[in-house]
């Protein structure tokens, strides 16, 4: 149902002992394949039911300056962050 195309596999060596549908496979092999990015995706949920944060992955890069003010708000930015402090500062 999902119009989402599945990136290709990429081949893990065997010697690289990572295999596909596991989140070493998708962080260190930098797979992008369906059952390795649902096991990094199951990973990333059940880390923030147990912790209540947001994993932290070094594959999301982080977002540019300080978001998350209502200046940067203000100077037109309407990312997540800033709507959430243009919201906040609002109440
Ligand atoms: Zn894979
Ligand atoms: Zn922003």
């Amino acid at each position: 149902m999902s119009p989402r195309v599945a990136a290709p596999p990429v081949y893990f060596p065997p010697s690289s002992g990572l295999v596909h549908g596991t989140r070493p496979g998708y962080q260190r092999g930098k797979c992008r394949c369906d059952p390795c990015a649902e096991a990094n995706a199951a990973y990333g949920r059940e880390w923030k039911e147990r912790t209540g944060r947001p994993v932290a992955t070094s594959t999301v890069p982080p977002l540019p300056a300080r978001h998350g003010s209502r200046a940067l708000h203000n100077k037109g930015c309407s990312c997540d962050r800033c709507l959430d402090a243009a919201r906040a500062a609002r109440r």
